[in-house]
């Protein structure tokens, strides 16, 4: 089986190489997309990169039909500089932790028969055959899943929430808004592995006493957006959705609304309120959506990747769940590593790893003459660290006791040449042009801290103002409406704590 990238087969088509014998496949992104085009051949499992039109007469000749490497176009190993048989030799990938990416570029992920080979909407049929409603709930509970999109919830709490609700209709809501700059994990599960995601739907409504889901992707997000229609089509047909699912008389539809990219649109109530055709905007908690969501009525709303966690739960038990991870962060966690490394992208790693490892054993370390000074984690409102948290075991608890979250999973590399205060002053940016504006700490605050930090990039910035500077960011946390305005000052706080020399030098004059 050979499996390729969309542009390279429509050329191999054309070159007229497939036979019945040698049938190509197409598959997903692997994670390697620098170096593309690649061409992966099973079952050798030979990985080649930069590949070419010209090459493909040698792949068939040399590798398909004599079983042997073409050399030259082996993987180059980022860390090591030598050339791999697989990317499974390569160090980018061992050392990894993939769970919920297991399949990633070896699965052909638009077809529902290839997902079930491998096992897929077995966990849907175990559900539906085997267990109650309560015992799923507690399944998940043990299992100590919690949200990935940000706030890290217990996901069993909030599923037994939206059961125990009472009423004869219910919603299921995938949040698939992913509007991080820099954050791509949601994109990448619903263009690699849709099923996935889908079956966790699934079996979401049915664990709730749900009919009807929606699944908000963003409109900028246009594969996803068709990888997943196909999923629910191909779904319907073989009879896992729609009415009367294998005949237990549970049923179930999903409909996709396309997010218009709006930030705040992340945030669980504004994100309801756009699917009900109303402006993207929160509004206070209580009543939670599993109480009062979309419509008024209970609706279990979660992340693209808690979603996609699910029938691996299922499948495997709360013990071998439980075997990756950290004791209150179990499981394994994307995040999306930009920044100059020589490695960037999606990675996949169990909760516990540390960033030093993340950035030197995964990422391959530094780009020559790049010295590590800072990363930022948790998106555009997550906070900046210094080397000294580079062994700090990531999970949500201990990010969380240095005063940063894991948020989407955004981890931004930054380096001596960057000045700090410049970084905070490109995120207030960004979060200040995304406040919705419906309350005024986050609408005038995320403003007036831009204007102070724009005096301090200036070399205008008096000591008044780094006291103002201190007092509005914590003022706009305490009382900000929603998760945008109470997290927009972390990169504020953060660099303040950590690199507070930064902002004396500009007083001082420097900029
Ligand atoms: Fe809107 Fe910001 Fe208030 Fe949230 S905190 S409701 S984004 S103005």
């Amino acid at each position: 089986r050979v499996l390729l990238r969309e542009g390279l087969l429509n050329s191999v088509k054309l070159a007229k190489i497939e036979d019945s014998e040698n049938p190509l496949k197409k598959t997903g992104c692997c994670g390697r997309c620098s170096n593309g085009p690649l061409v992966n051949i099973l079952p050798h499992g030979y990985f080649y990169s930069h590949v070419t039109v010209n090459d493909v007469e040698k792949i068939v000749e040399k590798t398909i039909k004599r079983g042997e490497p073409l050399e030259e176009l082996l993987l180059i190993d980022p860390v090591t500089n030598d050339r791999v048989r697989s990317l499974e030799d390569s160090t980018l990938y061992k050392n990894q932790n993939f769970y919920i990416m297991e399949d990633i570029g070896k699965c052909e992920c638009d077809s529902i028969e290839d997902y079930m080979a491998r096992g897929g909407y077995s966990s849907l049929i175990k559900v539906l055959s085997q267990m109650q409603a309560d015992e799923i709930i507690e399944m998940i509970k043990n299992a100590g899943l919690r949200g990935r999109g940000g706030g890290g919830f217990p996901t069993g709490l909030k599923w037994e929430a939206a059961k125990n609700s009472k009423s004869d209709v219910k919603f299921v809501v995938c949040n698939g808004d992913e509007g991080d700059p820099g954050a791509f994990m949601n994109r990448t599960l619903l263009e690699r592995d849709p099923h996935l995601v889908l079956e966790g739907m699934i079996i979401a409504g049915y664990t709730i006493g749900a009919q009807k889901a929606y699944a908000y992707i963003r409109a900028e997000y246009p594969i996803a957006i068709q990888m997943f229609q196909k999923a629910i089509d191909d779904a319907k047909k073989l009879g896992l959705l729609g009415e009367n699912i294998l005949q237990t008389g549970f049923s179930f539809d999903v409909e996709i609304k396309e997010g218009a990219g709006a930030f705040v649109c992340g945030e669980e109530t504004a994100l309801l309120a756009s699917i009900e055709g109303k402006r993207g905007m929160p509004r206070p908690r209580p009543p939670f959506p599993a109480q009062s969501g979309l419509w008024g009525y209970p609706t279990l709303i979660n992340n693209v990747e808690t979603y996609a966690n699910i029938s691996r739960i299922i499948r495997d038990g709360v013990e071998k769940y439980r075997l990756l991870g950290t004791e209150n962060s179990p499981g394994t966690k994307m995040f999306s590593v930009t920044g100059p490394l020589k490695v960037t992208g999606i990675i996949e790693v169990e909760f516990g790893t540390t960033l030093r490892k993340i950035i030197y054993e995964i990422c391959g370390g530094l780009l020559s003459g790049e010295e590590f000074k800072a990363v930022q984690i948790g998106g555009p409102s997550g906070a900046c660290l210094s080397k000294e948290f580079l062994d700090m075991p990531l999970d949500y608890d201990t990010l969380k006791s240095a005063d940063a979250m894991v948020g989407s999973g955004g981890i931004v590399v930054i380096t001596k040449r960057t000045c700090m205060v410049e970084v905070a002053r490109f995120f207030l940016d960004f979060t200040k042009r995304e406040s919705c504006g419906k309350c005024i700490p986050c609408r005038e605050g995320t403003m007036q801290a831009y204007n102070i930090l724009e005096k301090f990039t200036q070399a205008k910035a008096t000591k008044e103002d780094l006291e103002n500077l201190e007092f509005l960011a914590n003022l706009i946390k305490k009382t900000s409406l929603c998760g945008l305005g109470k997290t927009a000052p972390n990169p504020i706080l953060s660099t303040l704590k950590l690199f507070k020399d930064e902002y004396l030098a500009h007083l001082n004059g420097v900029c």
